[in-house]
């Protein structure tokens, strides 16, 4: 039996296959977490014209300080219609357009305003408080570049320059499938033998914050035609999912019927811990993936591998997981065959310290779900020791 693929190696395989899908216009309303495809030009200056920064009084500052009749008052969305005379000010709220002949506005507060005329006891500054026109952006700027993800600041700035809709990457269409005989809903009752079935909804949650458009499908059982029929099911997906029987034993079907359906399976095993038998192959377009079905390996293999093909299908500039770093509060053995993902939680607040939660075995969800990162110790010998620089993943 071939040796499992390294982490990196295994990763490079799935990126190799995931080729980005075709654009779609997505309006801003809908677009946090997507991924540009083509450079979102500014449609005007930003400001489009000179704007006042404060509510205050627009002047020269030739002018200042001293006592000047208010020739007008403008307010936000006021068309311009006025030019300041010298030896006058203008009213002016923040928002609204500098009149011309004006270079600087003076704050309400550091003046007195009476009879119709206001006292500007101290010198006002060249363009003070007025934002230029174009200041933030120039009209056919990029606001957004192919490859960036969506996030809220730069859905205010696309929306700021006038931009509507983004070309975006359509979102991969991902079909999760269950295995196990021994798999019933949760809220219903258990028989001796059973369990509820978890990993569906996991890692339909976690896919799902990556950018899948998931669709869930039902639990197989295991018997090669319900296997069939569910592979095949999911096969019509962009990616298809499934959890559960990849490992060696007599019911782990998912391996043959996926060869049998025509998947080229392009590796299996990977020398993680948990999550070490994940397979991945392809049929076509389609990236099939099978997960481990104990449900941290289910959760390990989402995180490292299903979500870096989900970024890169939708185009991603930086595909690949997004490690961060922090230190280990414990010392932590390295395994000698393959690279671990502890569960942990981030402690501390000069810097991340992780954590490890109690109860590492990969059937033990519970205890997973008080983690938010996943830390990452590559295979070596020895320890790495408490304190010591460490990289982590954070859990979705
Ligand atoms: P398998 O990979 O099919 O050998 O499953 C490994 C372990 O994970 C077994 O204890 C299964 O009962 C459990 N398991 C498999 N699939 C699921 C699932 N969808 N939800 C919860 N546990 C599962
Ligand atoms: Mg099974």
């Amino acid at each position: 039996m071939a040796e499992p693929l390294s982490l990196d190696d295994a990763l490079e395989v799935v990126l190799a296959r995931a080729r980005p899908l075709p654009a779609e216009l997505v309006p801003l309303a809908v677009a946090t977490g997507r991924v540009v495809a083509e450079p979102a030009l500014a449609r005007v200056d930003l400001p489009p014209f000179p704007s006042s920064a404060m509510d205050g009084f627009a002047v020269r500052a030739a002018d200042t300080p001293g006592r000047l009749p208010i020739a007008a008052r403008i307010a936000a969305g006021d068309p311009l219609a006025h030019v300041l005379e010298p030896e006058t000010a203008a009213g002016i709220a923040t928002g609204a357009v500098v009149p011309p002949g004006a270079d600087a506005v003076v704050p309400v507060e550091l003046v007195s305003e009476a009879d119709g005329e206001v006292e500007i006891p101290s010198a006002a500054r060249a363009a003070a408080h007025i934002r230029p026109r174009g200041g933030d952006v120039r009209a056919g700027e990029p606001v957004a570049t192919p490859g960036e993800t969506l996030r809220a600041a730069r859905i205010g700035a696309l929306a700021a320059a006038g931009v509507a809709e983004v070309v975006c990457g359509r979102r991969p269409r991902v079909a999760v499938l269950a295995t196990g005989s021994e798999l019933r809903p949760p809220g219903g009752e258990l028989e001796p033998g059973q369990i509820y079935e978890s990993n569906r909804v996991m890692v339909a949650a976690a896919l799902a914050a990556a950018g899948a458009d998931v669709a869930v499908l039902p639990v197989a059982p295991d018997d090669e035609a319900a296997h069939r029929r569910a592979l095949e099911e999911g096969l019509a997906a962009d990616v298809l999912v499934s959890t559960g029987g990849v490992s060696m034993g007599p019911h782990d079907l998912v391996r043959r019927v996926a060869t049998e359906l025509g998947v080229e399976e392009l590796f299996w095993r990977v020398a993680i811990k948990p999550g070490k038998p994940v397979s991945f192959g392809v049929r076509g377009s389609t990236l099939v993936f099978g997960l481990p079905g104990n449900p941290v390996s289910a959760l390990v293999g989402s995180v490292v591998f299903v979500t870096p093909a989900l970024r890169a299908l939708q185009g991603a500039a930086d595909p690949r997981p997004a490690y961060e770093h922090g230190r280990a509060t414990i010392a932590l053995r390295r395994n000698a065959e393959r690279d671990e993902f502890l569960r942990a939680r981030r402690v501390g607040d000069d810097g991340p310290l992780l954590e490890p939660v109690t109860g590492q075995e990969s059937h033990m969800i519970v205890r997973a779900a008080s983690a938010d990162s996943l830390v990452h110790v590559p295979r070596g010998t020895g320890e790495i020791r408490a304190g010591s620089p460490v990289r982590y993943l954070r859990l979705p």
